[in-house]
């Protein structure tokens, strides 16, 4: 019996995401989360399943998705499983590309937890458990940097001292790259062209958000660095900000690292300009005339207007512009706002094509349009399990 099935675990701090896929026809045969590991309302959801109850820690959280794939005869004892393709946050610059895990592998990547401290150790001890469940499967890690590894020097660099950043390894990484790659890629299927012939715009609209220019296929630029913090306006992040702000609260308004570390990444973004981090309730806001909401619209859609703008020039010529993830894919008032008044530059949305909703990729500019404005549904786990499957297979 030929293995084609890869199980693809998201391993975050306090959750866990999982699918498995057939890949000799693409088929999720599974499809489950694990959330609020460590309180005493943990959940498992297994398709239409739900369990709730403790669930203290990573390790008892994987015997859960275990258990729930056993039930359905998907073990992990499995023949046909081939392999499992992790998703890790941070791979530096070492990991351009999906690497099958050892233990020098899993240190390089420990190595990495002072550049990415919320993520990287959720998915170590994804990698090490799932290890031990199955220790003769591979094991492969599939890195959120990877993608954009290609970015040129002066594109990955900050203008700060040389000495101090390389010592500290302080440059650009960018994430959400399985996403960038996939979806610029399926962006120039439905444009009916190969990845190499095309310059797109990535814009990666979720709870984490970020922008990448794509050039023939290739990352030269994109809007998240060190870390997932800097860039576009998000659901809890403030994305660019002045750095001097940091060094102000800390001398005028007294905070520590810690809270101002928070205070970013967790209480600002839509949900500290309005209190509330869902487009949609953004959207309703505002359109009722809510000011908070208003503004938090507009400060997100002038960011997003800004990267256009900026990888606009940085591509020189615009294939496609692509709206992705929850925001993205679901928002038309989002789209239609942050491509409105760029016409001179070659974009327009179809009031029309814009409201249809679909889970298929679309386009959404009118054929004069100059630049194609696609939606193009993300779908990051079907990515990793292509990258993992191809590497385990050849
Ligand atoms: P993601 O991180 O890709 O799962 O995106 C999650 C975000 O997508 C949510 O926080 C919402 O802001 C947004 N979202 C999901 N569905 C919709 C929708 N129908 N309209 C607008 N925004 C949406």
């Amino acid at each position: 019996m030929t293995a084609t099935r890869i199980l693809v675990l998201n391993s975050g701090s306090s959750s866990v995401k999982y699918q498995l896929i057939d890949m000799a026809d693409g088929s999720r045969l599974a499809t489950g989360l694990v959330e609020r590991i460590g309180e005493e309302t943990s959940r498992v959801k297994h398709g239409d399943r739900e369990t709730s109850g403790p669930i203290p820690d990573h390790e008892a959280a994987l015997r859960a998705v275990a258990e729930e794939l056993d039930t359905d005869g998907l073990g992990l004892d499995s023949p046909e499983l081939a392999a499992v393709g992790h998703r890790v946050v941070h791979g530096g610059l070492r990991f351009t590309a999906p690497t099958v895990v050892d233990d020098e592998v899993l240190e390089e990547i420990e190595r990495l937890v002072p550049v990415a401290p919320l993520h990287n150790p959720a998915n170590i001890t994804g990698i090490r458990i799932a290890r031990a469940l199955r220790p003769d499967l591979p094991q492969v890690a599939v890195f959120d940097t990877a993608f954009h590894t290609t970015m040129p020097e002066y594109a990955a660099r900050y203008a700060i001292d040389v000495e101090t950043a390389d010592a500290h390894r302080i440059r650009r990484y960018g994430f959400h790259g399985t996403s960038h790659a996939y979806v610029s890629r399926e962006t120039a299927k439905l444009l009916g062209k190969t990845p190499e012939e095309v310059n797109v715009i990535v814009l990666h609209l979720g709870n984490g958000a970020s922008a990448s220019a794509v050039r023939g296929g290739v990352c030269v630029d994109t809007s998240m660095g060190l870390t997932p913090l800097e860039g576009l306006v998000m659901g809890t992040r403030s994305g660019d900000i002045d750095p001097a702000v940091v060094f102000h609260l800390s001398r005028v308004a007294g905070m520590s690292v810690d809270e101002i570390d928070e205070l970013l990444n967790k209480k600002s973004g839509m949900v500290g300009l309005c209190g509330d981090n869902d487009m949609r309730e953004v959207v309703r806001r505002a359109v009722e005339g809510d000011g908070a909401a208003q503004l938090a619209f507009g400060v997100y859609v002038h960011r997003l207007k800004k990267y256009i703008g900026a990888y606009s020039a940085v591509l020189g010529r615009v294939d496609a512009v692509a709206f992705t993830a929850g925001v993205g894919e679901n928002s038309a008032p989002v789209r239609e706002a942050a491509i409105g008044g760029l016409e001179e530059m070659g974009y327009a949305v179809d009031a029309d094509l814009n409201s249809v909703r679909s889970d298929e990729p679309r386009l959404i500019s009118p054929d004069y349009a100059r630049v194609a404005v696609a939606v193009v549904p993300t779908d990051e786990e079907l990515e990793i399990a292509q990258q993992v499957y191809a590497l385990v297979r050849a």
